[in-house]
C-alpha cells in the first residue's frame, strides 16, 4: 500500500506530496484552489467598495452597513437589536438605525476604508429654505408620520427653523439620518 503522507486541502483524500510545499492532490484541486481563492478576493473587493460607499461622517448606519463595516452577519446584527443588546432606532419598517459609535465599542474598528483620515469634516448645514426639507415633505419622503419626524429630531438635537406655518430641517441632516442602504 502507498503511504499517503498528505491530505488534500481540497478533497480531503490522502495523496503523496511531490514537494514539501504540496497542499493540492492533483492540478484540479489545485484549480479549484486557486478559483475559490480569487472568489474570495472579488467578494473582498466588493465589500471594500461597498465600505468605501458609506460616509464616514455618518452616526448612523443600516443593520446591513454595519455587518459591512464591521464584518458581522445581518442575522446576528439583528438579534442583538432585538435582545437590545445594540441599541438601536427604528425608523420604520426595515430602517432600524445603528449607532456607528457603539458597533466600534462592541466590535472594534470598522474595516478600513480607503477614504483619506482628514481632518473631521466641520458640521456644515444651511437653514435656507431651498436647502431644508419641510416636516411634511421628510414624512413623504421617507414614508414615516410627521409625528415620529419630530421625534427624531427632537432626539438627535437636529437644527429647525419655522418659516411661516412650517417646519423645516437641512436637508443634510436628515439625509444624514435616514439615508443609508438596506437593502445591500
Ligand atoms: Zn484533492
Amino acid at each position: 500500500m502507498k503511504r499517503l503522507d498528505k491530505q488534500c486541502l481540497i478533497c480531503g483524500d490522502g495523496f503523496l506530496p511531490k514537494s514539501v510545499t504540496s497542499v493540492y492532490c492533483s492540478a484540479k484541486c489545485s484549480k479549484k484552489a486557486y478559483k475559490q481563492k480569487m472568489l474570495q478576493l472579488k467578494k473582498e473587493a466588493e465589500l471594500k467598495a461597498l465600505a468605501d460607499k458609506i460616509p464616514k461622517d455618518r452616526v448612523f448606519i443600516s443593520v446591513a452597513e454595519a455587518g459591512i463595516l464591521f464584518g458581522v452577519a445581518k442575522r446576528t446584527l439583528y438579534r442583538l437589536v432585538s435582545e437590545g443588546k445594540i441599541p438601536s432606532v427604528n425608523l420604520g419598517t426595515r430602517l432600524v438605525r445603528i449607532d456607528r459609535r457603539v458597533m466600534k465599542e462592541m466590535f472594534g474598528p470598522a474595516r478600513s476604508v480607503s477614504q483619506a483620515e482628514s481632518a473631521p469634516k466641520k458640521k456644515l448645514y444651511s437653514l435656507e429654505k431651498e436647502d431644508c426639507y419641510s416636516i411634511g415633505e421628510i414624512a413623504q419622503r421617507f414614508q414615516i408620520s410627521e409625528g415620529s419626524v419630530y421625534n427624531h429630531i427632537r432626539k438627535y438635537s437636529i437644527p429647525t427653523r419655522q418659516i411661516g406655518k412650517h417646519v423645516y430641517a437641512p436637508k443634510t441632516e436628515i439625509d444624514n439620518l435616514y439615508n443609508g442602504n438596506d437593502f445591500i
